[in-house]
């Protein structure tokens, strides 16, 4: 059987081409299959290319002194902010923070707007679906200022309605915190009217995009959000890199969260001033090396075609959990109308961990267990899933060896 998608088989093999780790063989000489791109996504040659540009030509620090090394670094760094804000359409570069990534992006945010604005009996409201990321550091500032965590249940089929979303606001609603796309089940939420309704009640909102950069278009002030959180290493780039986008205005008002270099004007044993927005959030010495990689991720992306990315996005995913919900014994967990980028299932006498250990003899990458979304495996009655997890460069093949393994791997467990 085969699919049509919006990146023809000449394209895919392009991209293909451009992601060393796709080429390997593991274990007995066996083609890897790659489905574990929710986890990380593999790198991208031209990402590898800067990031090696950087420490072989100019590993300088950026931003502190006066040498062409550190200016090189400098401008790399900051350019590559710029490719991040055009590619997420900020209204400027200095709205992105360089963070390690979507769990530090969150952890700042919870910091600095949670901590200066939440108040006890504030309450956070996040959906069934989420990460441990957008969910724990809510848990930990709630320990210290008194705020509430709210969670907007999910439908049988792992699918957010949004009535029941919105039923769930309250007077006392002051952040909704909600993920794009559930790396867990790979459900798409439908974010935008909630949004708009948070906005009209002047609720704050902050999206978990980290399953949703790299898998679609996206517009940040056409969305509407307050702030997002990404991770390079889900979007071709680097790990130890990602980012916050916040609003210029919003970002201007924060606190401080990390002290040291770089986020000050002024210190003096009296007391400190603080620098601008973004530096004021990038204390120390940031991830350059990573920063410069996810600029060339984003322009990689760009060149790819983002509308294209999502097309193939959405009818590859598709494909995957029709052809694995046909096999004999296979249930998926969650069957949401709009997917994007993650199939979970359990085989019917098959231990999650033993499937993917076998899957892996057969050489497909999956990944098996709760996916840091104990929350949701809990509300679908199970204990953790396999999950097959895709991304632009996720090819007809692939998903047909995952289709013969596993189906193979089950006659053989018996
Ligand atoms: N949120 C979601 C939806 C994720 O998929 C992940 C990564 N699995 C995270 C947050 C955390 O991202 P990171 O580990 O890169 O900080």
């Amino acid at each position: 059987m085969s699919v049509s998608t919006a990146i023809g088989p000449d394209q895919i093999a392009a991209i293909r081409a451009d992601l060393p780790a796709l080429a390997r063989r593991v274990h007995d000489d066996v083609p890897a299959v790659y489905l574990d791109a929710a986890a990380s996504t593999p790198r991208a040659k031209p990402v590898i290319e800067a990031v090696r540009a950087f420490d072989e030509q100019f590993p300088a620090n950026v931003h502190r002194a006066t040498h062409q090394m550190a200016s090189e670094a400098t401008e790399a760094f900051e350019a590559a902010r710029a490719d991040v804000a055009r590619f997420i359409s900020a209204a400027a570069p200095g709205e992105v923070v360089f963070t390690r990534g979507t769990t530090e992006a969150i952890n700042l945010f919870a910091n600095t707007w949670g901590a200066s604005s939440l108040q006890a009996g504030d309450e956070v409201l996040i959906t069934a679906l989420e990460h441990h990321a957008n969910i724990v550091p809510w848990q930990l500032l709630a320990q210290r200022t008194g705020c509430v965590l709210s969670v907007i249940d999910c439908e049988d089929d792992g699918s957010i309605d949004t009535e029941r979303a919105l039923s769930c606001f309250s007077d006392r609603t002051r952040l909704l915190s909600v993920t794009w796309i559930s790396n867990a089940l790979g459900t798409i939420v439908d974010i935008e009217p909630l949004i708009a309704h948070a906005r009209s009640r002047g609720i704050t909102t902050l999206v978990d995009a980290a399953q949703a950069v790299g898998h679609r278009p996206v517009d940040v002030r056409a969305l509407g959000a307050d702030a997002i959180a990404f991770s390079g290493h889900k979007m071709f780039g680097p790990t130890g890199i990602g980012c916050l986008w916040a609003h210029g205005e919003l970002l201007d008002s924060l606190p401080p969260w990390q002290g040291g270099g770089e986020m000050i004007d002024t210190v003096s044993f009296d007391g400190s001033t603080w620098n601008t927005p973004p530096w004021r959030f990038e204390a120390g010495t940031p991830n350059i090396s990573g920063a410069i990689g996810l600029g060339a991720a984003v322009r990689w992306l760009e060149h790819i075609g983002m509308d294209a990315v999502a097309a193939h996005d959405l009818a590859v995913t598709g494909d995957l959990a029709r052809r694995l919900s046909g096999i004999d014994r296979v249930r998926l967990v969650g069957t949401p109308t709009h997917r994007s980028g993650a199939v979970s299932f359990v085989v019917d006498g098959i231990h999650p961990a033993d499937c993917g250990m076998l899957l892996d003899r057969h050489g497909i990458a999956v990944r098996t267990g709760h996916h840091c979304a104990e929350p949701i495996m809990r509300r679908m009655g199970v204990s953790g899933t396999v999950r097959a997890s895709t991304g632009c460069f996720t090819s007809v093949d692939d998903i047909d060896r995952i289709e013969q393994a596993l189906t193979r791997v089950i006659e053989v467990f018996g």
